[in-house]
Parts: structure tokens; sequence; C-alpha cells
């Protein structure tokens, strides 16, 4: 019996609930957490107030008291039952790493003892070699080592039976340049707080630093796992590269309202319940629109906790799903014809002082604080909008943006009808000739339309892919599977770089006399007019809005290899010198990096359907084709005449048809990956996987093996078809 009639067979296989459930969530959340609560109890005074410092100024601990921050992080490990630690960090391959090495060592005369280092705390040497560098080390001989960053705390992953103490760290080279996700999201979290500091003190002295907040939404699909191991081309690249669309999909949309079904459920408990000992304040949890598509959603941290929160969800959902005989899929476009996932990322930035910056104010002085912040930001997109683009390009997203699918590769930003008419007010209010007895103009009322504004800005407009959401924005274009410290990165660089302008304008206007606030709202008016027209309130995925977005001179870049350009051109790298979280070097690897994940995801992917094509759908097809033959030469011989075998005859050509077509592109799709293959610049490469492979065939040899699905005995179809995969649970 196949795979795929075994896997069907063995569904009604009911695993039981695997984990056990805390009454309260407060009971455990944070449990297996190093927090600075728990230090206060395993560490001296001493010891104790050197971690708390470095953690809040995201410091590199002392190496005075590593040793004794070590040995209280590994009596509380051990009071866990942990037996071996790992450093953690977020290479560019987009997963996360470890390598475990156990307490128990050897002292020199061959006595075993425990122990833990705080050489071994702050630093470590893992081999590097195995990682992507972008040509780094070849130029700079360099090594690479991972260190900590106490502003994340350390903690205990369970896996199985098995626990293991993780520090997390940045990873980087012998000669400074960044190896991994985390070290320039820290560099440009830094640029933002001093940034936004500064413009900050215009509105309120006491404000002493600024941090990024980002809530993230998790879309992902869930499986059986047994008709997931079915499917080779999900195993190898996270899609489904053939599939003929079920007879029934989302067009009901009765899975975005119904129940979660019982397995899923409880799936989604368990992994709650280890994501919350880890201390993911996850809040939500539904269903999505398409079949077998959930989504889950914290509360939002500073951004850099709530990114390796994010990391470690994904490892943790991937991880539990297994005990449920289930398999998470992550990736963003797991099956045609149905909606793909995503992660939208909320983001704003919160004051020290308690404020959040993009929530429009109570007073008019908080208000122009809000308004000077929200248009910064919109000045920021439109500005930057191409790098902002390159950000969230993969393989994988390209499924999603420019594919008649939410939200387009256009950048836009969304900020509802009520602030755009505050904008246009602004824009046509504040005059040169505008002086101190003009300040009523300041006093405009944001606040007393908030509930308009938020009925305005919650619910209209899923097509865009920055909308502001009432007091954050949402940055929708980001994919399920991707990291989202790369978006992040950028967009509080391009803030931080803004800001800083938006000061240098205003403090000139200041130095000539002008009054601070008139100053302020000169230079906001002047960047309403610089950059409305990447403002959209309309149907993003429309047709219309293609055409306007070009004739605003709006990019429209729709595959990867061509968005990443931006991130080498001149602009991007002034941006990124002159705010220090890349250097030239850095950024040219970086984009190296991200066009050879591009090529081998595309080559993966042409190498499997070639591969299913041969061994699984022709076979499959050969073997009717032999029945029918069989069958029509039968009822010839019988005497028969054609009438009684036509309709064969018929489905026998066409399957002919498709095996020939299938099989012939197959062919051809393999020359064309050879040409590309022999290529030695990367992004030309690049853009001929997705020209000359991608493009070309992909679509084409789908057609007909999806046809051939249709046509041929269902008995005699390897690959579990969609309306099992997605719903049979
Ligand atoms: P929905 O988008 O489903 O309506 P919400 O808008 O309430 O849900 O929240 C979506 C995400 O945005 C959540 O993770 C939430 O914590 C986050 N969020 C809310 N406020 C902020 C903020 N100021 N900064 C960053 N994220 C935020
Ligand atoms: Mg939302």
């Amino acid at each position: 019996m196949s795979l795929r009639f075994n896997a069907i067979q063995n569904l009604s296989f009911k695993p039981e609930e695997k984990a056990e459930h805390p009454s309260k969530i407060t009971g455990i959340f944070g449990s297996n957490v190093f927090t600075l609560k728990t230090a206060r109890e395993f560490l001296s005074d001493e010891a104790y107030k050197s971690l708390q410092s470095s953690t809040k100024a995201s410091q590199k601990i002392d190496r005075s008291m590593a040793n004794q921050i070590a040995n209280g992080i590994r009596a509380w490990a051990e009071s866990k039952g942990v037996t071996h630690f790992t450093h953690w960090f977020q290479p560019l391959t987009g997963t996360t790493a470890e390598k475990h090495d156990s307490f128990f060592t050897l002292k020199g005369d061959g006595t075993p003892i425990e122990q833990f280092e705080g050489d071994a705390l702050i630093q470590q040497e893992p081999d590097a070699s195995s990682f992507p560098s972008g040509g780094l080390r070849a130029t700079f001989e360099a090594r690479g080592y991972t260190a900590w960053d106490p502003s994340s705390p350390a903690f205990i992953m369970e896996i199985g039976n098995g626990k293991t103490l993780c520090i997390p760290t940045i990873f980087v080279s012998y000669t400074g340049e960044s190896l991994d996700y985390k070290a320039p999201l820290l560099k440009a979290l830094e640029s933002l707080n001093k940034a936004a500091v500064d413009v900050c003190n215009y509105f309120d002295k006491n404000i002493n630093k600024v941090t990024a907040t980002l809530g993230w939404e998790q879309e992902y699909f869930v499986m059986d796992e047994a008709l997931f191991n079915a499917r080779p081309d999900l195993v190898m690249t996270g899609r489904t590269v053939y599939g003929h669309s079920s007879a029934k999909n989302q067009q009901l949309e009765d899975h975005y309202f119904g129940s979660i079904p019982e397995r899923v459920y409880a799936y989604m408990r368990d992994f709650e319940t280890e994501s919350y000992k880890l201390g993911i304040p996850l809040r939500t949890r539904h269903n999505e629109v398409a079949p077998a598509q959930y989504e889950c959603a914290p509360i939002f941290e500073e951004v850099s906790v709530a990114v390796d929160h994010n990391s470690l969800l994904m490892d943790v959902m991937e991880r539990v799903a297994r005990r449920h005989n289930l398999r998470v899929l992550l990736h963003e476009k797991p099956f045609a014809g149905i909606n793909g996932s995503g992660k939208h990322n909320n983001w704003s930035m919160a004051t020290d002082t308690g404020v959040n910056l993009l929530a429009p104010g109570k007073t008019p002085k908080t208000n122009l604080m809000f308004l000077t912040f929200f248009v910064n930001t919109i000045k920021a997109v439109h500005d930057y909008a191409d790098i902002l683009r390159a950000s969230i390009a993969s393989a994988p997203n390209d499924h999603r943006l420019g594919a008649n699918e939410a939200p387009p590769a256009i950048i836009s930003v969304f900020i509802g009808q009520y602030l755009f008419k505050v904008l246009q007010d602004v824009k046509e209010r504040v005059s040169d000739k505008m002086d101190e007895t003009d300040e009523s103009l300041l006093k405009i009322d944001i606040h007393k339309s908030i509930p308009e504004l938020l009925m305005d800005n919650t619910d209209r407009n899923r097509t865009s892919p920055f909308a502001f959401t009432g007091n954050k924005f949402e940055f929708r274009a980001v994919g399920s599977s991707a990291n989202c410290a790369n978006p992040m990165t950028v967009l509080n660089t391009i803030m931080a770089d803004t800001l800083k302008q938006f000061k240098k304008e205003v403090d000139a206007l200041i130095e000539k006399g002008e009054k601070k606030e008139i100053a302020i709202m000169h230079v906001i008016r002047q960047y309403i007019v610089s950059s409305e027209k990447i403002l959209f309130e309309g149907d993003g995925y429309s047709e219309s809005w293609a055409k306007e977005a070009e004739k605003r001179g709006l990019p429209n870049v729709k595959t990867t290899p061509l968005a990443l350009d931006a991130m080498v051109t001149d602009k991007a790298r002034h941006l990124f010198e002159r705010n220090n979280i890349y250097s030239h070097s850095e950024l040219e690897a970086r984009h190296e990096i991200e066009l050879e994940k591009y090529i081998k995801k595309v080559q993966i992917e042409s190498r499997i359907m070639g591969e299913l094509a041969t061994s699984h759908v022709l076979p499959a097809a050969i073997r009717y084709q032999n029945l029918l033959a069989n069958n029509i030469r039968g009822l010839k011989e019988a005497g028969l005449k054609e009438a009684a075998y036509s309709n064969q005859k018929q489905i026998l050509e066409k399957i002919s048809e498709h095996i020939n077509k299938t099989s012939d592109l197959v062919e051809k799709m393999i020359q064309a990956r050879k040409v590309c293959n022999s290529m030695d610049n990367t992004r030309t490469k690049a853009i001929a996987y997705q020209s000359q492979v991608k493009d070309v065939f992909f679509d084409e040899i789908r057609y007909n093996a999806d046809k051939l699905e249709l046509l041929v005995d269902d008995r005699e179809w390897y690959l579990p078809k969609y309306r099992e995969m997605l719903f049979l649970r």
C-alpha cells in the first residue's frame, strides 16, 4: 500500500494529549528563564548588581564577575535538571543554531566535575565555516565567535526529556563583521534610541530612552505528519510543488469563523504551555482564512526580545507538532490556490516615561509629538521603500508579494481617512507666513476623534503592506518563515536616520530665530509634501493600483533577485554606514547570502519537481495509460465498434498528451538549470534561476501534472491530494 493510503488509514488514530497544562498561566510563565528575579535568588549582591547593570545597558558582563554569574546560572539550571548548555544564535541561514556542551568535565587528575566557567558564558567559538558569510571569511580570514548579550536572558529549552541551558548570543567575526541577524538589529535599535530621544526632548526633557516595540502575528498551517511524510516536496521545500486544488477550498470562508479542530487545539495548548515557560507572552490564537491555516500572536515586547521570542516560538512549534504526529508548515505558500502565510509586524516606539510615540496624544503638545513621529515614519518609508522591500524579499515570499495575494510588492502606507485629512490640513494651513499668532494650528485636536480613528484604521484595508492601526504601524509584507530581525533592522534604521535629519532641519530653523513649535510644524509640512505619494487608501491588490503606483513612481519589484538590488545601492550603503549598522563589505556579504539562499531554494524546488515528475507522477499516469490502452485493444479485439471505446480513447489521448508534455518540460528544465549553474556571477545566476527556470517551467509542468492527477485512477496516485492534506485531521 502506498504511503498515501497508509497515512489516510491511520488518521483515525488520535494521540492523547501530551502535556500537562497549568490552571493558571502565571504559575509557569517564565519558569524556564533566568530572569533578574531568579538571578536575585542565585547570585551574590555583587554579581547581581553587575548583571543588572549589564542587562540594562545591553553590555557585555564584567569579566571579573563572569565566573560568579556563570556559577549562579549553572546552579539554577541544575536545580531544573539541566546537564548541557549551548550558545544559541540566529545565523543567516534563517533557523536558529546551537551546539551543546556538557557541564561535565574532567580535572587535570581525572576527577569528574560539573562546571560552567565565566568564559564559556561570555564567549564561544563555534565552527563558523558551515554558516554563510557571503565571502566575509575569505576576505578577512575571520573566525567567528558568539557573545552573550545579557539584555536577552538565558533560558532552558526542553527537548523530549532533555533540557539544555541556552545562552542567547550574537555571532560576529573576529574582525567585527556581523554574521547573524541579531548584531545589526541591536545596532539599529541603539541608533533609533539616540535619534528618537533627541527628537522627544523637544517635547519632554524627561525622556531618556526610547525602545522600539514589536508584536508579531505568526500565521501557519498544520497537517497530519503521515500525510506530510508522503509528500517529498513538503519534506524538502516546505511547499507543495504539485497538487490540483480540491473541489472545496476557502471559498465558503467557513474555516475562519469555525471552531479550532480538536487535534490542532491540543497541539496549540501544548506549544503555548512550552512558550509560556520560555516567557513568550502568547495571547491570541485563531483560525485563519485558508483551510488548515491558523495564527497566534503575543503581547508586544521590545523588538530585540520579541525577535528572539519569535525565533524560539517557531522552533518550539516545530518540535511540539511532532509530539502530536502533526507538522507545522511555516512556509509562506505551502499550497497553491489558497492564502499563503505572513507575519504581520506591529511596530511602535515607547519612551521610558511610558508614552507610546505612535498613539495620538491628549494635549496639543503630545499631539505634536505624535504627529512628528507619525510623519517621520511615513517619510522614512517613502524615502527607503526600496530597502524595506528588499528586507522582506525571499524565494518563498515571492509567492505572496506581487502574486495576486496580500500584500502587493508595492510598498505604500495606509493611514485612514481621518489622519489623511489631518495631514492635508497641516499641509494647507502651515505657510511661510505663519508666525506665533497662528498657534491655533498647533491645537489640532486629534484626541477627540480617537474612537473614529480606531474604527477607521483597524478594520479597513487588509491589502496594505504598511498600515497605521490606531497606535502602531503594521508591516504586513513580512513572510511567515522570516526572521523578523531583518525587516526590523531596516525599519528602525530608516526611522533613526529620518529622525536625525528631522532634528537637523528643525534646529536650523530654530537657529534662524524660529519658535520651536513653528519650526517643527514647518518641517512636518515639508515632509508631508515630499512623501505623500506613498500614501494609499484603496485596494492594494487591484490592477488599477499597480498602474497608479507606476504613475507615482513607486517601485513594484516582484522578484527577489531584483528586489535585493536595493541593498547595495549607494543610497543603502550611505544609510547603513551613517548609522553604523553595516559596513560596505557587510552589506555586500548579506546581499550575496540572500542571493545564494534564493538560488538554492529555487534549485531544490526545481530538482524535486523533476524527481517527483519522473518517480511519482509519470509512473502512475503511465500505468493508467496502459490500463486504458489494454482496455481499448480488448474491446477492439472483441469486435466492438469504435463508439464502445471512443471515450476511453479520448481520455487516453489527454493522458498521453500530458505525459509527453510533463516529461518534455522536465527534460528542458534540467537543461535550463545546467545553463544557470555554469554562471559565475551570483546575481546573474539568481535572475536566471528566476526567469529561466522558475518562471518558464514551474507553472507549466505543474499544470500538466495536476491535470494528470485529475485524470488518473485515484488508487494509482501516490501523492496525498489537497483535499486530504487540508481537510483530514
Ligand atoms: P489585531 O491586529 O488582530 O486587531 P491587535 O492590533 O490588538 O490585534 O494586536 C496585534 C499585535 O500588535 C499584538 O501582538 C499586539 O501586542 C501588538 N501591539 C499592540 N500595541 C503595540 C505597540 N504599541 N507596539 C507594538 N506592537 C503592538
Ligand atoms: Mg493586526
